[in-house]
């Protein structure tokens, strides 16, 4: 199991209503909520958020394709929106996507680009089984337990561990829950253990290279 995100998006609110502040590997985006809804209308709300992605996704899965073929497409417009319906007691989401073309476009090209934007990776995404998985965590100080090598020690603390299963599905050869001394820091190198701590999502990971803590207590 490897995670799409090298690292996760990560989402933070304070008490200001109801400013988010979503951070992605080059820059933050500020999410928010109309006023008619509480908020400052200061950036995009979560469905406008969804129904972006579906259109971008579309957008330049269609370019590369376009671009692949060498058909003279100068420009594309994607608008996507969506509505809710309660059928069988059972809440229904109808996403819309338009496709529209600035140029005249022959109908066998308008066809093919329709399939490619049905198979585009959001819209994949959207129409299989989704799964929402949530943990909760919670910082603070707690026991640890050291695993070491000559090289590095990987520090645990078991009451923030909220099992994520990250670790050890994602690097078995050091993590595995199913014996005692469950970290063997000589399972992979110490830069590959640095990385896969980094993704502990609870903070119940710590990773430091053994010379580097000597030298911080010299
Ligand atoms: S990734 Fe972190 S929270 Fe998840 S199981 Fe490993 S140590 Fe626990």
């Amino acid at each position: 199991m490897k995670y799409k995100m090298e690292k996760p998006i990560q989402g933070s609110i304070g008490t200001a209503k109801y400013q988010c502040h979503i951070e992605w590997r080059n820059g933050t985006i500020i999410s928010d909520e109309p006023v008619s809804s509480g908020g400052q209308d200061t950036g995009p709300d979560p469905f406008t958020l969804l129904l972006s992605s579906l259109a971008s996704c579309t957008l330049i899965t269609l370019r590369m394709y376009i671009d692949r073929k060498g058909w003279d497409i100068p420009s594309i417009i994607v608008n996507t929106n969506l509505y809710q319906e309660t059928k069988d007691e059972k809440l229904v989401t109808i996403m819309d996507r338009d496709i529209l073309f600035t140029t005249p476009v022959p109908d066998e090209q308008k066809q093919r680009l329709q399939e490619i934007a049905k198979a585009c990776p959001v819209s994949k995404i959207l129409e299989a089984d989704i799964k929402v998985r949530t943990f909760v965590f919670r910082d603070g100080d707690s026991k640890q337990v050291k695993y070491a090598n000559e090289e590095a020690t990987v520090l645990w603390k078991p009451e923030l561990c909220q099992h994520s299963t990250r670790c050890w599905t994602q690097l078995p050869l050091v993590f595995n829950p199913r014996i005692k001394k469950w970290i063997n820091p000589d399972g992979a190198p110490a830069d590959r253990i640095d990385q896969q701590v980094k993704v502990c999502p609870s903070g119940a990971l710590e990773f430091y290279y053994n010379k580097d803590k000597k030298t911080n207590h010299e």
